[in-house]
């Protein structure tokens, strides 16, 4: 399958003080030097302890945060984009956030939640088949035409995460990054939505970018994993192997948490 996505030393600075209790130099690096890729119809996990860099690293990939390194989605190197080249590119490369519900904004209805990305990058729509796409895509996440009019407050979390990923698929990308999705949601919940996101991906041979601090969540998932401690990636493989196998501690730590509690 031909590559999605690649990165190549990948890394992140963050300058000045964070506003929060540990102390620290001002030019923190929150992400060493990464390479990766993603291939299309695979899911490729990123998993390690809040604060190890996850997020950044997706968000570097989207270029929500400056980085260095190079950036390729597909043939096109995005790194060095301008803002309007870079917001035509994005749509291939969609992001789900965790949170569902801070996600949404909550005066929005759902019809205006999962249009507004459709509306920017098809501006020549008319309302008509703005709905057509709304409703069809809404269906491909489960849920009825009711939902339209609707608000985010009144869905449950497992409906406000269908919500936030029929707001990225409307746009037909290639590649979803999912930023912790099934966090907030029970188990049975999010045995759903992994199924969901499954069918999806077989159906239309999306790409994932699967972040989660829960080694069993991507192991249900991923067909490679990426560990990530303290900003740093300390192993990489296939998943089975690395679950079967790893070589770093911290994956030891990890696969204990995820594996070998009485719960
Ligand atoms: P994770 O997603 O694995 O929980 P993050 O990528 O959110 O971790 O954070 C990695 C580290 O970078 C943390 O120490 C966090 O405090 C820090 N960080 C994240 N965003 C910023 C920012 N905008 N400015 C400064 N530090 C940040």
């Amino acid at each position: 399958a031909p590559e999605v996505l690649s990165a190549n030393d990948l890394s992140v600075v963050f300058q000045g003080p964070r506003p929060l209790l540990k102390p620290r130099p001002d030019a923190f690096v929150a992400l060493q030097p990464v390479s990766l890729t993603l291939r299309q119809g695979e899911t490729l996990g990123i998993v390690g302890e809040s604060g190890s860099g996850k997020s950044t690293l997706a968000q570097a990939l989207l270029r929500l945060v400056r980085s260095s390194g190079e950036i390729w989605l597909g043939d096109t190197r995005i790194d060095q984009l301008g803002n309007r080249a870079l917001r035509l590119e994005r749509r291939h490369m969609q992001i789900v956030f965790q949170d569902p519900f801070g996600a949404l904004s909550p005066r929005m209805t759902i019809e205006d939640i999962v249009s507004e990305g459709l509306c920017f990058h098809f501006p020549e729509l008319d309302r008509r088949a703005l709905r057509d796409r709304v409703v069809e895509t809404l269906s491909s996440v489960g849920l009825a035409t009711d939902a339209l009019a609707r608000y985010p407050h009144e869905f449950s979390g497992g409906q406000r995460a269908r919500i936030a990923l029929a707001r990225a698929l409307i746009l037909h990308p290639r590649i979803l990054v999912l930023d912790e999705p099934t966090s907030s949601l029970d188990r049975t919940v999010q045995k759903q939505l992994i199924e969901l996101l499954r069918t999806l991906q077989r159906e239309r041979q999306l790409s994932y970018l699967f972040i989660s601090h829960d080694l069993a969540v991507i192991r249900a998932m991923a067909h490679r994993v990426m560990v990530l401690k303290e900003g740093e990636m300390v192993e990489h493989g296939p998943t089975p192997e690395v679950i079967k196998r790893p070589r770093h501690a911290y994956t030891r730590q990890l696969i204990a948490a995820a594996f070998h509690r009485s719960d």
